[in-house]
């Protein structure tokens, strides 16, 4: 049975940067977790990262906060767990939540704290489709389905 890579927020773990919860319910969400094949990381907790923390958008290369502290290292720091993740547990996919600076598939903020969105990719999200994983967000769970054998 393969394994699916999952942001820890989806999981249920108390991870986001707000401290609030954003788990995943769909179905077959649920079912995969029951099986034990989701296999889930917070990049920003792996990344030393505490819950709260201040909110941080992509700007480019670089993350920073709204007061403008640079914080890349730790996103990066987190990407790479992610990666060494996906890899050991030779994941078939990763469902990550959409518009992290971490883990957003396809919109992220666009650093200017304004609640503007611009297509693009958060670090960990970035390092895994590199490195040929596919990754789907949390609307796209049928998608990511087909990619199973069972
Ligand atoms: S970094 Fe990813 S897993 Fe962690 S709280 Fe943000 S969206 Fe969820």
């Amino acid at each position: 049975m393969r394994s699916i890579l999952v942001s820890g927020c989806l999981y249920g773990w108390n991870a986001r940067y707000d401290g609030q919860p954003r788990p995943c319910l769909h179905p077959l969400f649920l079912k995969w977790k029951t099986q034990g094949r989701l296999i889930p990381v917070c990049p920003e907790v792996y990344g030393g990262l505490s819950v709260p923390r201040p909110p941080a958008q992509r700007r480019g290369d670089r993350i920073v906060t709204q007061a403008g502290a640079d914080v890349t290292e730790a996103y990066e720091k987190g990407a790479r767990w992610a990666l060494r993740l996906a890899k050991e547990r030779q994941v078939v996919c990763a469902i990550l939540k959409q518009g992290s600076p971490s883990c957003g598939s396809a919109e992220i903020y666009d650093g200017s704290f304004t609640g503007r969105k611009i297509s693009g990719m958060g670090l960990a999200a970035e390092y895994l489709q590199q490195a040929g994983v596919p990754v789907f967000d949390e609307t796209q769970i049928v998608l990511a389905a087909r990619l199973l054998d069972d």
